[in-house]
């Protein structure tokens, strides 16, 4: 059978990549190996720029909506930041990925679930894929399937991806707790080399986690044992906890295309390394991805393109990010007073994450506040 497009994986980028194709007209197949609606460890934190980039209908998933961020360092020492409307939503990713991959279909892709995508080859400006007796020609494939991807490992991409580490509970707690997180997201730092811990309400469990991009950090779960300790969260012997990976794009020459592939979302190493926040990038990967395999299959174009675009739009940001993680993870103490002595700081890097600001604005507010809080050391 021959697809215009085959899409692996039906996470947020390969639905999105799937769905823009499939209404211009394509031919799409999106191929996902679980069985949907599937579990993935995840916040589920919708930042602000994100909300723009789902298609309509996404507003009924939302679990709670944050309008209060609360720093800690080490658990101690809270900061509240208020605002008047929402910064963050929160959803379960269960529902919202299923939710895409419903406009996919509606859209007119085709969706096979429970499918996995074993072999993928170029060959003569076409690619044959490979999944358990089956077989397809497509003239491209994108790879949407996420921090593992086989596509990836499959086809001579070059991506420049360090990998991260998380892990994250979605802990049922009494009401009288899920009640004191509402509308507020948890971030605490300090506790972890290179990272932080999270709480995020949802509408009747609180989805807690921590996670890092340093590769050095051991021992995930005991530092995510006494993060919970710490903020007296009611730990339960019946709770589950999952392991993930962040990938996250490292500065240096990165092609995200071969002749007939694109890697999207998570595969490509669209992570935040700041933040960790990787649903905008998914998004905003499968849409460009989409553009460019559009012209590409008119004739238009080739895939080139699309790295080009990733290189131009997004990746700018990963790499202030970088720098902004690294002087940030490595001074926490110093970062925390800070942000006590000038509450201002926190806010922009709220506004930061939202899309209303950038990281460049925010490294060089950093850096004056930090000038003038050393004239103010004796
Ligand atoms: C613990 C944790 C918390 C996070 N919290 C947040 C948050 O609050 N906000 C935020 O913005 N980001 C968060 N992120 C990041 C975010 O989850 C990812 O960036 C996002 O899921 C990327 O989407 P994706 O579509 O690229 O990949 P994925 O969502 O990983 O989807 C990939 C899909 O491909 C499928 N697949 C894999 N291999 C194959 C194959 N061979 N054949 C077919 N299918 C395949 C997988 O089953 C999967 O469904 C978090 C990440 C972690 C680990």
């Amino acid at each position: 059978m021959s697809f215009d497009v085959v899409v692996c994986g039906a996470g947020p980028a390969g639905s999105t990549a799937a769905r823009e194709l499939a209404q211009a007209g394509l031919k799409v197949l999106l191929c996902e190996k679980d069985k949907l609606p599937r579990y993935k460890p995840c916040g589920g934190g919708l930042t602000k720029k994100v909300w723009g980039e789902l298609p309509p209908g996404w507003e009924s998933l939302v679990e709670d909506a944050a309008h209060r961020v609360i720093f800690y360092h080490r658990e101690k020492q809270p900061l509240e930041v208020t605002f008047e409307a929402p910064v963050v939503k929160l959803i379960m990713r269960d529902r919202l990925d299923l939710f895409l991959v419903e406009k996919a279909c509606a859209a007119g892709a085709e969706v096979r679930d429970g499918f996995k995508i074993e072999r993928v080859v170029e060959e003569g400006g076409k690619v044959k894929v490979y999944a358990g007796r089956e077989s397809f020609v497509a003239r491209v494939i994108i790879g949407a399937d996420g921090a593992r991807s086989l596509v990836a490992r499959q086809l001579p991409f070059r991506p420049s991806r360090a990998l991260g580490v998380a892990l994250e509970c979605e802990l049922p707690v009494p009401h009288g707790v899920l009640d004191k997180y509402r509308q507020s997201l948890v971030l605490s730092y300090g506790n972890i080399r290179g990272g932080y811990a999270w709480i995020f309400p949802k509408a009747s469990h609180l989805s807690v986690g921590i996670g890092s991009f340093d590769r050095k950090v051991q021992d995930l779960k005991s530092l995510f044992y006494r993060f919970c300790r710490n903020m007296d969260l009611p730990l339960t012997s019946g709770m589950r906890y999952r392991g993930a990976i962040l990938p996250s794009v490292i500065p240096g020459e990165v092609s995200l295309n071969t002749s007939n592939g694109l890697l999207v979302g998570d595969a490509a190493g669209l992570v935040d390394p700041f933040s960790g926040e990787g649903l905008y990038y998914a998004l905003r990967s499968g849409r460009l991805a989409a553009v460019t395999v559009l012209s590409f299959c008119e004739g238009k174009g080739g895939l080139k393109e699309y790295s080009e675009a990733i290189a131009s739009q997004l990746l700018p940001h990963f790499y202030h990010a970088h720098r902004i993680a690294k002087v940030v993870y490595a001074f926490t103490p110093l970062v925390h007073r800070l942000v006590l002595a000038n509450k201002e700081l926190a806010r922009r890097l709220v506004e930061v994450l939202c899309g209303e600001r950038t990281y460049p604005e925010l490294w060089e507010y950093l850096y004056a506040r930090y000038q003038i809080f050393r004239r103010t050391l004796p």
